[in-house]
């Protein structure tokens, strides 16, 4: 079994998220690719940056998002966990939920090229790096070229690019703008039924 922990904050999720996870599927010939929602994205929410919308909602629009799309996983191991999130908790309770018989999952730790570059920082690296391999998303634009630290091996996956991501769709919809073909129809239903990312009330 060879599965995938794509993490995200997915606020909301969006064409670059759900176009990055299924070429990494494809390039890896992966069995799962499992989208996982940071129940409290603590290098996003601490200290104060920005307000993040609450992770049921979160994932509620994720899988909305990936509903008809059977090689992306919502997952919310992190949620059913609580607190902050880490992905050294997550790999150990995928690498203990997908273990058989016939031995352990092959796993695949997905991280963004903006987000590479900090993974020293992360909590227990030991652990990420003996229990998954880290494959770095190039994602160009934001964090183009970011590598892990020296020494940490990893696979490479080059993405095309698509000018998108959570902040630049937040914006959008701050400013009364269209976030059409951005994201998944249902996805814009919810954002605009649950009044998410205005400034005002209606
Ligand atoms: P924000 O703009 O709110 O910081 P984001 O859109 O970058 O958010 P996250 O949910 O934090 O999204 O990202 C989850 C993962 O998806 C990260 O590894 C990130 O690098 C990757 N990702 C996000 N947008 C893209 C994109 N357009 N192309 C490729 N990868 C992306």
């Amino acid at each position: 079994m060879r599965v995938a922990v794509f993490g995200g904050t997915f606020d909301p999720p969006h064409i670059g998220h759900l176009f990055g996870a299924l070429c990494v599927g494809h390039e890896l010939r992966l069995d799962r690719v499992l989208m996982v929602v940071a129940n409290d994205p603590w290098q996003k929410s601490g200290g104060g940056q920005r307000e993040v919308t609450p992770a049921s909602q979160r994932l509620a629009m994720l899988q909305l998002a990936v509903a008809e799309v059977p090689a992306l996983e919502p997952s919310s191991i992190e949620l059913d966990r609580g607190g902050a999130s880490y992905s050294a908790d997550t790999l150990e309770t995928v690498h203990d939920t997908y273990t058989t018989p016939a031995g352990p999952p092959e796993i695949f730790l997905v991280v963004g090229s903006d987000a590479a570059a900090g993974l020293g920082t992360w909590k227990r690296t030991e652990v990420l790096r003996k229990l998954a391999t880290t494959v770095v998303l190039e994602r160009p634009g934001k964090g183009a070229g970011g590598r892990p630290p020296s020494g940490w091996e990893y696979e490479l996956v080059v993405l095309p690019e698509l000018e998108v991501s959570g902040t630049r769709i937040r914006e959008r919809v701050a400013a009364g703008k269209p976030i059409d073909f951005l994201t998944e129809r249902p996805v814009i239903t919810y954002i605009n039924n649950n009044y998410l990312y205005r400034t005002k009330s209606p």
